[in-house]
């Protein structure tokens, strides 16, 4: 295996050109494509029967196709009403139950609005949110990992060093890279070097291990003041993506990179075409 054969591309969610709207077929559609993961998108419920997880499960092996699951949006680790809370805690529970039946080893979430709180005190609720997620799930045997992501609006907690700080504190928990999401929250973020930095920065506070085992999202974004505004195709957009698949690959990161621009495939090959002839 050479080092590139080490870090997969993907879609969030069932390929465009799909036959059909399942994960099944979808999974079938990436092996087509020679695409190497794939998200499982739960993003408005987690819907799935444990049969047809199970079902999944087997086609991803026979496909050797990498599954990771993004948990639903309706989730805040910082809402004010203790049911809310409860009901968070749930559909990450119920997203990592399903996963682990199918094979995936990661669940991604969006983890919180900050509301009118301070930051540090939200990062304290949080933590202790995802405490108790982890504890459950470890004393049912399920290993998979727990993943808030990198967020792309000043309202929501989630900047890089909040989520590199919970996956240092809880064991279970490690980071999803919204490389996207950074760059449009802060303006910045978008060349080599930045990039580089970024990956230091991972090495340094969680080891080399988590580089080995990255889970990333890429997509075009359109953004303003306040941050993300939307997705659009890479092509459409400022984000310099060869810079950051230059950086990838001189750092030799390994694991998943999920492609979240509206036309998912196209860019996904995009990047996995542009990776491979660094
Ligand atoms: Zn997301």
């Amino acid at each position: 295996m050479t080092s590139k054969e080490g870090l997969l591309f993907g879609t969030a969610g069932i390929p465009l050109s799909s036959k059909a709207l399942t994960t099944q077929s979808g999974i079938e559609r990436i092996h087509e494509l020679e695409l190497g993961c794939m998200e499982v998108e739960f993003v408005r419920g987690v819907n799935m029967s444990p049969q047809t997880a199970r079902d999944v499960g087997n086609v991803a092996e026979r496909r050797a196709i990498k599954l990771s699951a993004h948990a639903p949006y309706f989730i805040n680790l910082n809402a004010q009403e203790l049911e809310k809370m409860a009901a968070s805690q749930e559909r990450i529970i119920q997203s990592a139950r399903v996963t682990a039946l199918f094979g995936g080893d990661s669940v991604v979430f969006h983890p919180a609005f900050y509301l009118k709180d301070e930051p540090s005190k939200v990062y304290a609720t949080v933590k202790n949110n995802l405490e108790q997620i982890t504890a459950k799930l470890r004393a049912e045997g399920n290993r998979v990992w727990i993943r808030p992501e990198v967020m792309g609006r000043g309202s929501q907690f989630g900047t890089l060093d909040e989520v590199l700080q919970l996956s240092a504190e809880v064991s279970g928990v490690a980071p999803t890279l919204d490389f996207a999401h950074w760059h449009a929250r802060t303006g910045k973020a978008n060349s080599y070097n930045e990039f580089i930095a970024i990956l230091k920065k991972i090495e340094t506070r969680l080891g080399r291990k988590a580089l080995d085992t990255m889970h990333m999202h890429l997509s075009g974004i359109s953004y303003g003041p306040k941050g993300e505004n939307k997705h659009v195709d890479l092509p459409e957009s400022d984000f310099k993506y060869e810079e950051l698949l230059r950086a990838l690959n001189d750092y030799k990161v390994a694991g998943t990179l999920i492609c979240e621009s509206p036309n998912l495939e196209k860019d996904a090959l995009l990047l996995q075409q542009t990776y491979r002839k660094l």
